[in-house]
């Protein structure tokens, strides 16, 4: 399987990291072996010195798929999910000042925290979804998927016109604002429509 992510989705966090706002999504991959499971804790690498925390809504591919019309992009989906982009802030901005890929900051082991996976049928509209993150109790960061500057469908649109999409891949559909530095001890959890879906110990 496959992880891929979108950068810069919500206009108030291409904003608080200075970037500007993409006019198409900015997409790149994580491996598979990032992915970090519901209960797993999260070691931080001690070869950074800055990870940051992105919560995320993640989509579940249920079917393969390539060149996916955006009208039926919706069938291409069942289950719906969070996550974090955990992203060593300082190894990115050495990357990108350098205009590099920036994948030794994204995908390191653990970098994609996902949650237990929930019906697509059993939550409101995908683009109507509420979702925060608390770290040691307090919300850093809360979206609504409305404020995607690029939505679901559209997303898997254009990423099929390049990557064939197969079942059981992962798409990181970006984060909205508070994005911030995590440490050992920290714990992560993740709410969807105010239910909780994962909780993550750094240690
Ligand atoms: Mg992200």
């Amino acid at each position: 399987m496959k992880i891929i992510c979108i950068g810069r989705n919500y206009r108030d966090h291409a904003k608080e990291l200075n970037n500007e706002v993409p006019d198409e999504p900015v997409i790149f991959l994580k491996p598979d072996s990032s992915l970090l499971k519901p209960g797993q804790v999260f070691f931080l690498p001690d070869l950074f010195k800055e990870v940051h925390h992105e919560v995320e809504l993640v989509v579940k591919i249920g079917r393969n798929g390539k060149n996916i019309a955006q009208r039926f992009a919706h069938k291409y989906y069942d289950e719906i999910g969070l996550g974090i982009d955990f992203t060593a802030r300082d190894k990115q901005s050495e990357l990108k000042a350098k205009g590099l890929p920036w994948e030794l900051a994204k995908g390191f082991d653990g970098s994609a925290v996902v949650s237990r996976m929930i019906p697509k049928s059993k939550l409101p509209p995908v683009q109507e979804l509420t979702f925060s993150l608390q770290k040691n109790g307090v919300t850093v960061q809360s979206g609504n998927t409305k404020d995607m500057l690029f939505g679901i469908d559209t997303i898997l649109a254009f990423v099929s016109k390049y990557f064939t999409l197969k079942m059981g891949d992962l798409v990181y559909t970006g984060t909205p604002a508070g994005v911030g530095p995590v440490h050992r001890e920290d714990l992560l959890e993740g709410f969807l429509e105010g239910n909780k879906v994962f909780q993550c110990k750094v240690k």
